[in-house]
């Protein structure tokens, strides 16, 4: 079936991804973290930039917990990530909210795709899906080759009895006029382009569990939010060219993305929620204060001249963008 899959965007000025620079548009960052655990020292400094990047710009932050997955609706997870932004003074100006909450959002603009044919069941399981065969994409997820693509109404209806299907967004083929190429330019890792066919593939949705998929939710919270400037961890730079392309075809608008380095040990390994004595219990227990806390990040990761006790209003003269950018390759932070 040949479809132009942008056509549900309504209309195509509804899409802008540059604003002109004679309008100034408030910048809104935010704070989107996962009650899947405490915060750790990586979500700190993303959380850090973040809100750094929207205060030198004069702009607000908005709070939003990300907590569709079950693994993530623990309330006390949720008020212990609260309590810990509050107590680094990373204050936000809206939220939080929690997309628990939002669930009707993500259901209409699902139908609104259902509706214009963009959607189709996929039965597949997951060892089918991550066969020794099955080339990957660039955040370690599978490509989909489409093998529930074009499945008859029969069979979709045979399948349907044995086993609930998961949901997947058509992506535009190598031979769409419209194009299948996403392009956007990162703050920190510069232009960046994705052949969503052959590099991507149809993505989730919904999963089979009825969860929406990450790149739904938030491509609906960040325009209902108003967020102009999306500040991340790395390992989600693979995920931007699927919300982007969620936002051409919602009708919604584009916001500037900023992926921030993942910090990483001396020895060169990536710091992770296995380095116990890095979540933020264990840090506001060692340093006692957020200013020690902040300022001892901010000068390890360069943004600050020296590790000089800072709180985050007084880290706002010191950051740039350049140095996040300079530093993209690593950022090696000395735990002790
Ligand atoms: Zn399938």
């Amino acid at each position: 079936m040949d479809i132009n899959a942008r056509n549900i965007a309504t209309p195509a000025a509804n899409a802008p991804t540059m604003q002109p620079a004679s309008v100034p548009v408030p910048v809104v960052g935010r704070f989107a973290p996962s009650p899947s655990g405490r915060m750790h020292l990586g979500n700190v400094f993303s959380c850090l930039c973040s809100w750094l990047s929207a205060r030198s710009q004069g702009g607000s932050i908005v709070l939003r917990i990300e907590d569709l997955d079950d693994r993530c609706k623990r309330p006390e997870l949720a008020a212990q990530l609260i309590d810990d932004l509050a107590w680094l003074g990373l204050e936000w100006d809206e939220g939080p909210y929690y997309q628990h909450d939002r669930l009707d959002l993500y259901e209409s603009a699902l139908r609104r795709l259902n509706d214009a044919d963009l959607t189709y069941p996929c039965f597949c399981t997951r060892a089918e899906l991550h066969a020794a065969s099955a080339p990957h994409a660039s955040d370690g997820t599978p490509i989909y080759r489409g093998a529930c693509r074009n499945l008859s109404v029969e069979e979709i209806a045979r399948r349907s009895v044995l086993r609930a299907p998961a949901t997947r967004l058509r992506v535009p083929t190598v031979d769409d006029l419209a194009g299948d190429v996403i392009e956007f330019v990162d703050r920190t890792y510069g232009a960046q382009c994705e052949a969503l066919a052959t590099e991507c593939g149809d993505f989730l949705v919904r999963r089979s569990d009825g969860v929406f998929a990450y790149q739904l939710a938030v491509v609906v919270d960040d325009a209902a939010m108003g967020v102009t400037e999306v500040v991340r961890g790395c390992d989600l730079l693979g995920s931007t060219p699927r919300q982007i392309y969620l936002q051409h075809l919602l009708g919604l608008p584009t916001p500037h993305y900023a992926h921030i380095p993942l910090l990483m040990s001396p020895d060169g390994r990536r710091l992770s929620k296995r380095d116990r004595d890095l979540d933020l219990g264990e840090l506001r227990a060692r340093f006692g204060t957020p200013e020690a806390l902040l300022g001892w990040l901010a000068g390890q990761t360069g943004i600050a001249p020296d590790t000089t006790s800072r709180s985050a209003e007084q880290l706002v003269e010191h950051f740039s963008w350049n140095v996040i950018r300079a530093h993209r390759e690593n950022i090696t932070v000395t735990a002790e």
